[in-house]
């Protein structure tokens, strides 16, 4: 990746980490620099997965992102966590490692991308990936399991399956239900078909059952170079450019500008080298508005001169959301992961069985259970007619706009029962936080996640201070009546179906919500009132022609510059049905061929 001699690398992070062997002791976190806040991301990380939803909202490793109020989800602002450490938000994310369906990533190259699909992308998550399987009781008992040929086995990025499972009656009973329902067991969930139900694979290294990831994989070998230099607690507050354009119009960078303990520094590039962008789906087009790259109307709004007028910057937003049922278990069926938050006891006694023998929750992410669905899985066909027509009313509004063709193509995935559209994510404890839990009792939860909204989002600064948060409207349930009715639908096979089938019924003493039988007008509202983030944002800064919108083309050059580049999620012009973080990490390696 590195052409010059030379590679600076400028990461807003308040501490380093490090992974150290030494010759008697191991440790999976070494903290140079243990002040106040490298021990809170010390403190942090040691507690590994599962509190690792405990880092939302701590200004010390989340930037705290919030939407404006979205005006379909009864007008809330909606946290949209982001990891400030080195590593990014893979360094405190839920460590599922795992790929879409090949269909989804072959879209990119349909969409004028060439070189980009699923043979690419599977090739470089299998070159990142070092999977271990999970042990033949738990891949027998819980379905953690996956053919070896759909994974790799030498790459630095270790893989493996959670191994704690309590209760331990819930996950087979799922299964059984959920089958009984059509939905299959998919036992070879990486190898391009997502379809059905399946455990997911996390980034955790099976040896130590610690969060595996760049910071600890990547970075040790490659920051012993010497033409690599690492600079912490530096964010970047710009680009700067070359005045004046070369023989082809293009502008080109000649470094950036960044703040360090309060001071402003720059930092060039050579006259070969580029400006490669990783700040994120919400951070790299704020930092390419700051420079003058982007909507011309936007910046003059501003008065930043703009060099580049490029409407698809911050634009084209696209997430997946959430929204929650949730069950009261049965007592007496064991413990539930949920009692680490709820009983000091277990918390203690579990962290002590991590410390010394690495097991139980804290070893684990005790929610990985999935089921990737089609609309056709669990919508009626009359339903699902009706509001396909509502769908095709509100889609008109793109015709003759830059995102027509890669609306159509969305649309004729619906079409496809093999191209999931929803995720049901299996939790043993309580995942919506509106719901107040008895610690005397057990819960189960069941997450509805729409993987691909129609509706279309945006981001954009909302002032020249660089160290102000952008303005980010998702525009969540922007295609009313089709996302609300199929978000709905999804909640009511849950309730009414999956949960009244033997043998998962059996195991329920309880809904708490929402209550089953609800009236299609009370569910709509419920989802209207309830839908939150599901924190896999992309397609800000699209890889997509310009016409179509787009800011890079496949080389991941920004359009009208020589050498700025764009590298992290928000160049995914699609969203793809599944979580992000392996794809991210699989086109990083694919922007080291093309850059
Ligand atoms: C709570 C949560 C749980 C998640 N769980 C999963 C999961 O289980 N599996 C999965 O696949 N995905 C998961 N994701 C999503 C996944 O983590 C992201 O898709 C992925 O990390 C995106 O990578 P990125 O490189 O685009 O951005 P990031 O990982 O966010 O990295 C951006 C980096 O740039 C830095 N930065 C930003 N602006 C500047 C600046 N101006 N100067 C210097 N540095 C800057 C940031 O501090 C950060 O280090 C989760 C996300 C969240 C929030």
């Amino acid at each position: 990746m590195m052409r010059s001699n030379f590679a600076l690398c400028l990461i807003l992070s308040l501490c380093r980490l490090a992974s150290l062997v030494g010759a008697s002791t191991t440790f999976d976190h070494i903290i140079v620099g243990g002040g106040a806040s490298g021990l809170v991301l010390a403190e942090k990380l040691s507690r590994n997965s599962i509190l690792y939803a405990q880092f939302i909202g701590d200004p010390a490793v989340d930037w705290e992102f919030v939407t404006v109020p979205q005006t379909h989800v009864s007008n809330k602002v909606i946290s949209l966590p982001r990891g400030k450490a080195l590593g990014g938000t893979a360094a405190v994310n839920g460590m599922y490692f795992v790929r879409a369906a090949s269909k989804e990533y072959d879209a990119w190259e349909t969409l004028g991308n060439p070189g980009w699909n699923w043979n690419t992308v599977d090739a470089n998550i299998k070159a990142i990936e070092n999977f271990t399987p999970a042990s033949s009781s738990d891949a027998a008992t819980f379905h953690a399991t996956d053919s070896l040929q759909n994974h790799g086995t030498t790459g630095p990025i270790h893989v493996t399956y959670s191994n704690y499972w309590e209760p331990i009656s819930v996950v087979p009973a799922y299964f059984s239900a959920v089958n009984a329902l059509g939905i299959p067991t998919n036992t070879q969930a990486a190898g391009g078909s997502t379809f059905g139900a399946w455990q997911a694979p996390c980034s955790i290294d099976a040896k130590n059952r610690s969060r595996s990831y760049a910071v600890n994989t990547f970075l040790p070998a490659a920051e012993k170079r010497q033409n690599l230099v690492v600079m912490t607690g530096s964010q970047v507050t710009k680009i700067n450019l070359l005045s004046g354009a070369s023989s082809s119009g293009n502008i080109r960078a000649s470094g950036v500008q960044y703040i360090v303990n309060n001071a402003t520094q720059n930092v060039n590039v050579t006259t070969t080298g580029n400006v490669i962008l990783t700040a994120g789906t919400y951070q790299t087009p704020k930092l390419l508005e700051l420079s003058g790259i982007g909507n011309s109307t936007v910046l003059k709004k501003f008065s930043i001169t703009p060099r580049v007028d490029l409407p698809g910057v911050g634009e084209n937003l696209q997430d997946h959301y959430a929204a929650f049922t949730t069950f009261q278990l049965k007592d007496g069926l064991g413990p539930e992961v949920g009692q680490v938050f709820l009983n000091s006891t277990f918390f203690v006694e579990q962290f002590q069985l991590y410390l010394t023998k690495r097991e139980g929750p804290f070893a684990s992410v005790p929610s990985t259970t999935v089921s990737m669905i089609p609309f056709q899985t669990f919508i009626n066909a009359t339903k699902l007619a009706g509001l396909k027509a509502s769908l095709d009313n509100s889609l008109k509004a793109f015709e003759n706009t830059p995102l027509e063709k890669v609306i159509t193509l969305q649309r004729s995935f619906i079409e496809d029962p093999t191209i999931p559209q929803i995720e049901f994510v299996l939790a043993p404890m309580i995942q919506d936080p509106t719901v107040t839990p008895d610690p005397s009792k057990t819960y189960m939860s069941i997450a509805v996640v729409y993987m691909r909204p129609f509706a279309r989002g945006n981001v954009h600064i909302s002032s020249t201070n660089p160290l102000q948060n952008p303005l980010i409207d998702h525009n969540y349930l922007g295609i009313t009546e089709f996302e609300t009715g199929v978000m709905a639908e999804a909640l009511r096979f849950i309730t009414e179906k999956i949960a009244t089938t033997k043998p998962l019924s059996d195991l329920i003493e309880k809904t708490l919500q929402p209550a089953p039988g609800f009236s299609d007008t009370v569910l709509q509202n419920y989802v209207q009132h309830n839908v939150v983030s599901s924190w896999h944002p992309c397609g800000s800064a699209s890889m997509l022609p310009k016409d179509q919108g787009g800011v890079v083309d496949a080389n991941l050059k920004v359009y009208g510059t020589e050498n700025i580049r764009v590298a992290d999620a928000s160049m995914i012009p699609l969203e793809i049905g599944t979580h992000t973080m392996a794809t991210v990490y699989a086109n990083a390696l694919h922007a080291a061929d093309v850059i």
